[in-house]
């Protein structure tokens, strides 16, 4: 779950990270009165979306010169302008696809002189299986080139969750920074509590980018990302507050409400299949027939009548959708009721594309029956090659 930059650094402030002031807005008046709340005489007007890669963003309705997704303004009088111009437009970004994303909030934020541009960034690391911190003295908003290029000067710092965050790991830190004095030690404490709020929050990613030496001789945070490891939601009855729905896929935010892992993919055959495995297992083998799925869509162990025709809804709602396959193996759940409910759900949702249904495991024979017997154009699989062949010339007709 991603939150907004507004929000994260609301959220570090608390553990004493250092922050320039700022105040989000969904109005241009809200961005005004934020704007006369600080000390100025430079403000950044900031487009609050669940997307990187603002500062060199472009605003569809606005021409090529019109500036980006990140403004300096000077005056309260620019502040104005920039937030007419970026509230209600639509700014695309390397991150955001062609479609964009469109701005409806805004953050105004203290305009700071900045000295160096640093990165910055904590993440759990599959490969040891630690937390580990990123950091490099290229900062600012070429990283993605930095890493290709000249991956030698970013430097990985994995941290011993029995010991944590010590500080000889923010030293290290400081060291690839390249700060000394009272710099460095400002930043064996920051380093300190970014960890610290890292395994509190439960973030999966909390990237800075860029973090900056002020031309004071200040460490701070200038933008954050931050996104929470879902699977600690239980102990976060706060995050429900800070989800913003409008920057989530429509389908996957129905699917997520009827407990269903919904991904939507590009191609046009729409997946249902049980277990996660199966359903990496049935697009590997859909495109090895030369189609693409439209969807990953794992309806979980115990797929009930219920859940299987919130799915069937759910991919039917693609427009891109021509067919689907449904992919079950009967386990816990026995392949008669499975086929009652693919029967029950087909007939409720009026399906008009083709379906192509794989069934094994317990009951198959008497679960094939029922689908032969329903009245329906459903077309019966025996295998899971058999399956994606069937289905992809359905769709090819
Ligand atoms: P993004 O990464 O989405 O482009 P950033 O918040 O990193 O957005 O902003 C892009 C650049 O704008 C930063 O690298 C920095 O140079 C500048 N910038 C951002 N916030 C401020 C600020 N408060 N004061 C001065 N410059 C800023
Ligand atoms: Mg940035």
């Amino acid at each position: 779950m991603n939150i907004h930059e507004y929000q994260a650094k609301e959220l570090l402030a608390k553990f004493g990270i250092g922050i320039p002031a700022g105040v989000a807005a969904t109005t241009v008046d809200q961005a005004v009165a934020g704007a006369e709340t600080l000390p100025g005489p430079l403000y950044v007007v900031k487009a609050q979306i669940h997307a990187g890669g603002r500062g060199k963003g472009k605003f569809k309705e606005l021409g090529a010169d019109a500036k980006g997704g990140v403004r300096l303004a000077k005056s309260i009088d620019d502040v104005r302008g920039d937030a007419e111009e970026m509230l209600g437009n639509t700014l695309v970004t390397a991150q955001t696809g062609d479609a964009g994303k469109e701005v409806n909030r805004l953050y105004v934020t203290d305009g700071v002189d900045i000295k160096e541009e640093y990165y910055l960034a904590l993440l759990v690391d599959r490969a040891s299986g630690r937390v580990a911190m990123v950091v490099s003295t290229e900062g600012g908003m070429d990283i993605e080139a930095v890493a290709h290029g000249t991956p030698e000067k970013i430097t990985t710092i994995t941290i011993d969750p029995l010991a944590g965050f010590t500080d000889s790991d923010g030293r290290k830190a400081a060291d690839a920074l390249e700060l000394s004095g009272d710099l460095a030690d400002a930043c064996v404490a920051l380093t300190g509590n970014l960890y610290e709020a890292f395994l509190k929050l439960d973030c999966a990613m909390l990237e800075i980018n860029p973090l900056v030496e002020t031309d004071d001789g200040q460490l701070l945070v200038l933008d954050t990302k931050m996104s929470f490891d879902s699977n600690a939601e239980f102990r976060h009855p706060e995050w429900a507050a800070l989800r913003d729905e409008s920057e989530e896929d429509p389908m996957e935010l129905e699917a997520s409400k009827h407990d269903l892992a919904y991904i939507k993919l590009d191609g046009n055959i729409g997946c249902m299949v049980n277990g996660a495995g199966l359903a990496m297992a049935t697009m590997d083998i859909i495109k090895l027939n030369g189609a693409f799925p439209a969807n990953f869509l794992d309806v979980g162990g115990g797929a009930t009548k219920e859940k299987v025709t919130s799915a069937f809804k759910i991919i039917l709602s693609d427009p891109a959708v021509e067919g689907i396959l449904v992919n079950i193996f009967g386990g816990i759940m026995k392949c008669d009721i499975i086929a009652e409910g693919i029967v029950a759900a087909a007939k409720e949702v009026d399906l008009d594309v083709p379906l192509v249904v794989r069934l094994e495991g317990t009951n198959v024979a008497k679960g094939k029956d029922i689908l032969a017997n329903s009245g329906l154009p459903i077309v019966s699989a025996d295998d899971l090659g058999d399956a994606a062949r069937k289905i992809v010339a359905q769709v090819r007709k």
